[in-house]
């Protein structure tokens, strides 16, 4: 099962960080790397959002595929590319307090950075909320545990447990615990047969710490 059906929002692990959110007859597609199809017209992408520009989250083949002329793409400030079309500049605070209203959808800017690692540093990358059927989704990008994520409110949290470059099992099982989603999807895990990230010991730890939690593993 690569997706699940929350209320009206259906929800489709991409594999990696990539995912697609479809609902109030909108998809919205994060950080898409490695698909293997390009999809069809009319399941493009209405608004693209990117965390950051390393090339497991920022791939111009797989954009390329998921985007049409009139997609709205939301690209981290400090983001060295270029796009074409309607693609918009964000950062971190710049809309965290009122959000950003993108063709009906609300969709707010939050940090993400590593605390105890240097690949991303604060200001490089993004995480989003994504409001989409009255429900909100986080996709955190690639971050750490960082203190910020106790302010962020969540019905779904899309977290990375991978550890080299972002947070682990344990990192991100303290932050869903934070966060308190309904529902949390580990991602950023096992690529190309990678030992790291065990999205069932991430599901162990969480139920130890709010067993309330559904933690759901989607299979790329
Ligand atoms: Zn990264």
């Amino acid at each position: 099962m690569n997706s699940v059906k929350i209320e009206n929002v259906n929800i489709k692990w991409l594999g990696h960080s990539g995912f697609l959110l479809e609902g109030d007859g909108k998809k919205v597609y994060i950080d898409p790397f490695e698909i293997s199809e390009e999809p069809a017209f009319d399941d493009k992408a209405d608004i693209l959002l990117i965390t950051h520009e390393h090339f497991d989250h920022c791939s111009p083949e797989d954009i390329r595929k998921v985007r049409r002329s009139d997609s709205t793409t939301l690209i981290p400030e400090n983001c060295s590319l270029e796009f074409r079309g309607d693609a918009r500049r964000v950062a971190e605070g710049d809309t965290l307090a009122d959000g950003l209203e993108i063709k009906g959808t609300r969709i707010e800017v939050v940090p993400a950075y590593n605390l105890n690692k240097t690949y991303h540093p604060r200001g490089f990358g993004v995480g989003y909320i994504v409001e989409l059927g009255g429900i909100r989704i986080y996709h955190a990008g690639d971050c750490d545990f960082f203190p910020e994520m106790k302010s962020i409110k969540a019905d779904i949290a899309l977290l990375p447990i991978g550890g080299t470059y972002t947070m682990d099992e344990e990192e991100a099982a303290s932050a869903a615990a934070v966060i308190s989603p309904k529902i949390v999807i580990p991602m950023h895990y096992g690529r190309s047969g990678r030992k790291d990230g065990n999205p069932e010991k991430f599901k162990t730890l969480v139920h130890g710490k709010n067993p309330d939690i559904n933690v759901i593993i989607l299979d790329s």
